[in-house]
């Protein structure tokens, strides 16, 4: 190696109850960072954990002058948790990984060789397989990517992972983005920059319990689609375009029956139906805006994403 000064790497850990498996992660990433031998610090955000956490990590942080953390005043979720070790990480690497060992820290030699030799900006990984993974929850996933990628500019691949290493200028560009409802995956691809595409094997949870429910993953879902898709909200001009059109023709053709035959009252079942399926659709259509008009009230509260409660960083920013 050349005189040169190593670019330091930052990596950014959200924790959530995972005392389990914290200790075994402190270890396996330590000693990946060793033997690369650049200056690094490893930033642990502790989400409002209820466990032992925020304990082992003051522990270590008294041991081991690389090890960094934040605790927040309560569980804000790992979007906020990111977003919080983003604008407090302060290398030219920036690395965003769980806890759980499943994003394998053994990739990172090869992510930042990746960053210094060829030109890219940024090293994401994504899962090559959904093997491990309950059917029903992958053909949700799998449907999902397809639908989001039709309806939005937002460039996002089947099986990304949160998982990345991404020099300081796009760090920059992601803490710009401040919106309240984040949804990393969307933010990360509409940012832009070169991004080289790394496939691993799917790892399982290395010890402890996943924070997420199916329901928890379905409302993420529809979070991607509302903060980085307008479609569903034109899907009511388009119903109601075709609903106009219909009517006319129906229109049309009762004028005529009326003039041909006359007009024998029928059909009082089947206009009830018609009645009970647009309101239906009128609701549905008002609920698509309710969810949008959520987030416009949510986002112009604009309230902290995150609050720091504790921190052995010197100068934390709060956001
Ligand atoms: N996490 C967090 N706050 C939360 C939920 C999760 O910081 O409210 C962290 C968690 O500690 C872990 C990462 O986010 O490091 C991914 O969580 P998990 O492994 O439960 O998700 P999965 O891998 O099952 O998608
Ligand atoms: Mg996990």
């Amino acid at each position: 190696m050349s005189e040169e000064k190593k670019a330091k790497i930052s990596i950014i850990v959200p924790c959530f109850n995972e005392q389990e498996v914290l200790p075994l992660f402190l270890e396996k990433v330590t000693e990946v960072m060793k033997s690369m031998g650049h200056p690094y610090e490893l930033l642990f955000i502790d989400d409002g954990s209820k466990d032992r956490t925020l304990g082992l990590l003051q522990e270590w942080a008294e041991q081991d002058e690389q090890v960094k953390y934040l605790t927040f005043s309560r569980n804000f979720g790992k979007e906020a948790a990111m977003y919080a070790g983003l604008c407090n990480a302060s290398g030219d690497y920036v690395a965003v990984m769980d806890a759980d060992l499943q994003d394998p820290p053994e990739l990172l030699p090869q992510m930042v060789r990746i960053l210094e030799e060829e030109d890219y900006d940024c090293v994401a990984t994504c899962r090559e397989t959904r093997k491990g993974e309950p059917p029903v929850r992958s053909w949700f996933a799998k449907k999902f990517y397809q639908i989001m990628n039709r309806i939005s500019d937002a460039d996002i691949r089947d099986g990304a992972r949160d998982y990345r290493l991404m020099k300081r200028k796009m760090v920059d560009a992601i803490v710009r983005m401040t919106e309240y409802n984040r949804f990393s995956k969307g933010i990360f691809g509409w940012v832009g920059f070169r991004t080289y595409w790394l496939p691993y094997g799917n790892v399982e949870r290395a010890a402890g319990q996943s924070k997420w429910s199916f329901w928890k993953l379905f409302r993420y879902a529809l979070e991607g689609f509302i903060n980085f898709s307008h479609v569903p909200l034109s899907i009511a001009s388009w119903f109601g375009f075709f609903m106009t059109g219909l009517a006319f023709v129906m229109l049309v053709f009762i004028v005529v029956r009326k003039l041909l035959f006359g007009d024998p009252v029928a059909g009082w079942a089947s206009t009830i139906c018609v009645i009970i399926f647009i309101g239906g659709i009128q609701l549905f259509c008002t609920g698509v805006m309710g969810q949008y008009i959520a987030k416009i009230y949510s986002e112009t509260k604009n309230r902290p994403h995150y609050i720091v409660a504790d921190s052995n960083l010197d100068d934390v920013k709060q956001g």
